[in-house]
């Protein structure tokens, strides 16, 4: 896969929004309300972004500003109450069955906590194997596979038959992060994936994206709640607060000139 990748992918220039370039994914009035008891949470209250073929996108904000939701949307994990999302042009918001299990490979999720959702009982090979053995590929081709992704993120193959508690919490996001390139996705969104490590660990993470997306030509979204994060690795930026957008441009005018007084109260916020 990876071989095959770097060979063949040209390589992958950015397009800074506005060009005539295409998106990728063109998110338009995206709306998801919560009820809880009386109270009305709109959680993404009428979002639009258009994420350019191979850049990375991130996403900034405080808790609860409606990060997650617009990720969880875009990764077709929660249905909106109203607007669409568009990939290629074409609706992908409100697909099913075949359909909906045909796109879902070509947008993949990094989470959290790679503990909470790698399976505590089975082992890394299996993680790394079951999502493409789902999608067809033969068990023999998956395990290859496999082994070739535990490389790509710098674990040995000896880590196929180990289990998740067997490792650092770099290292089991580094296994995150090879399950969501199983299936060979254009699209990666990250929530909060560096969050739960050390510094150290999380520039080591960090870097390894950085080195992924460049290597497989990768279009990423990259939610956080740390600003600062987010300036290491994005191309352009988008700050929410309460389910809004409040800013979008590109990293260097987020930081030095920031047109939002949240954004600048989240920059001086910052440590
Ligand atoms: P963030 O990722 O920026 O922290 P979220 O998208 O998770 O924000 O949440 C935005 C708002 O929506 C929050 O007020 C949160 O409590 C609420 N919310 C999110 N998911 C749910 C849910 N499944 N049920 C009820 N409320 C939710
Ligand atoms: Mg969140």
């Amino acid at each position: 896969y990876t071989r095959r990748l770097i060979d063949a992918i040209p390589k992958v220039e950015f397009h800074p929004s506005g060009t005539r370039e295409v998106p990728l994914l063109r998110v338009r009035n995206l709306v998801k309300a919560f009820h809880i008891g009386e109270r009305v949470v709109k959680a993404s209250d009428d979002v639009s972004i258009d994420v350019m073929r191979g850049e990375t996108l991130g996403i900034v904000g405080e808790s609860g500003s409606g990060k997650s939701t617009l990720g969880r949307a875009i990764v077709q994990l929660m249905q909106p109450d109203s607007g669409t999302i568009e990939m290629d042009g074409k609706d992908i918001s409100h697909l099913r069955g075949a359909a909906l299990k045909a796109h879902r490979k070509r947008i993949q999720m990094i989470f959290q906590d790679p503990y909470a959702s790698l399976n505590p009982r089975a082992r890394i090979g299996r993680i790394l194997t079951e999502g493409q053995m789902a999608h067809g590929v033969k068990r023999e081709a998956a395990q290859a596979r496999a082994r070739e992704l535990l490389k790509l993120v710098g674990l040995r193959e000896s880590a196929m038959d180990r289990f998740p508690h067997e490792f650092s919490g770099g290292q089991r996001q580094r296994i995150g992060i090879a399950r969501a390139l199983a299936l060979e996705p254009e699209v990666v969104v990250a929530d909060e994936a560096v969050s739960a490590l050390d510094v150290s660990v999380q520039a080591q993470v960090l870097d390894l994206l950085e080195d992924l997306k460049q290597r497989l030509g990768l279009t990423m979204i990259f939610i956080t709640h740390d600003l600062r994060v987010a300036g290491k690795i994005c191309d352009r930026i988008v700050v929410m607060q309460k389910g809004r957008i409040v800013e979008i441009g590109r990293v260097e005018q987020v930081f030095l000139s920031p047109r939002a007084e949240y954004t600048r109260n989240l920059l001086e916020a910052a440590p």
